[in-house]
């Protein structure tokens, strides 16, 4: 018997890989157009594998789109104290623009103090409590790549979000709440759910759009989306197999809904280039 797979074909596959190609293009042109030198200074302390290759990601994407990187790679021993020197004198340095401290961090240094001594004008990451508190207000602030990114996706796709029921499962300092707030901005009405949320597939059904950032595999199913909606999967999950899937089951659920994210290729990429665009925007404030 002659097996085949049923495709929607009104289905939009919602492809970070391409978009954030297209916007490291038009930052590259940006950049030479405006004769600007970008500087992005990376901290790493330690030797954590995945930080490693995030950093090695964010190196790469630097060099392609024109931003000079300057790389900090620390012991994991080093102290509270060396690593706030360095931040400050990374703040004073003219050539460096944007500052990303990778985290984790070793658990004997503070995260919130080193976040906090950060230069607000250099957090392309969007992680000091001033630019959170100017995100909540509304202002021009830096904004978390992830959120930011997934607000370009949708953007670039044309999703409209005013009047939409937005649901983001998640409630997360980098993911959720960041991305609940912008989502706001664009007039959506939203909900944000959690762990202790009750009956969560009633009230993920009701979502036009749906943000999943949870960081369980198949934690949202076909059945508990709303036929016609536009999911954005954040989740990144490694399986025993070693295969790398979101939080929502994709193969399922790309039958009833109107746009998705696949994992990979969905939001993942767009984090970087979201860094990239903070940073070509810092150094535009500075210079
Ligand atoms: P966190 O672990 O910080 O947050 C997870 C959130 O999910 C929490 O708010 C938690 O609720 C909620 N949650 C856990 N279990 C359930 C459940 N059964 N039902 C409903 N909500 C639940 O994760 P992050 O926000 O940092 O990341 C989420 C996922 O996104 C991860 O897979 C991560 O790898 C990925 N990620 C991807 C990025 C990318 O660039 N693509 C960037 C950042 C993250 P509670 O608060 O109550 O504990």
């Amino acid at each position: 018997m002659c097996k085949y797979v049923v495709v929607d074909k009104n289905m939009e596959l919602i492809d970070g890989k391409k978009i954030s190609q297209l916007l490291k293009d038009e930052l590259k042109l940006e950049i030479k157009n405006k004769n600007l030198h970008p500087g992005l200074a990376v901290v790493l302390v330690g030797d954590d594998s995945a930080s490693q290759i995030y950093v090695k990601h964010k190196k790469k994407a630097c060099e392609y789109v024109g931003i000079k990187s300057f790389s900090h790679i620390l012991s994991k021993d080093v102290s509270e104290e060396n690593l706030l020197e360095l931040i400050e004198e990374l703040n004073k340095d003219e050539k460096v623009h944007g500052i990303l401290v990778q985290l984790p961090m070793p658990t004997h240094i503070d995260e919130k103090k080193i976040l906090l001594s950060v230069d607000p004008e250099k957090d392309v990451d969007g992680f000091h409590p001033l630019n959170v508190g100017n995100l909540m207000s509304g202002k021009n602030t830096f904004v978390s790549c992830t959120p930011a990114g997934i607000i370009e996706l949708l953007d670039r796709y044309k999703i409209d979000l005013a009047g939409k029921h937005a649901v983001v499962v998640g409630r997360s300092n980098i993911v959720g709440k960041p991305v609940s707030i912008l989502l706001l901005q664009r007039n959506a009405t939203v909900t944000i759910c959690h762990s202790w949320t009750k009956d969560l597939a009633s009230i993920t059904r009701q979502a036009d759009i749906l943000v999943a950032a949870v960081g369980k595999a198949n934690i949202i199913s076909k059945d508990m989306l709303k036929p016609g909606s536009v999911v954005i999967d954040v989740g990144m999950n490694r399986l025993a197999n070693g295969k790398l899937v979101g939080d929502v089951d994709y193969l399922n659920a790309k039958e009833i809904v109107r746009a998705i994210t696949p994992v990979p290729g969905g939001v993942g990429p767009m984090t970087i280039a979201m860094l990239m665009k903070n940073c070509v925007k810092a150094a535009k404030n500075l210079s």
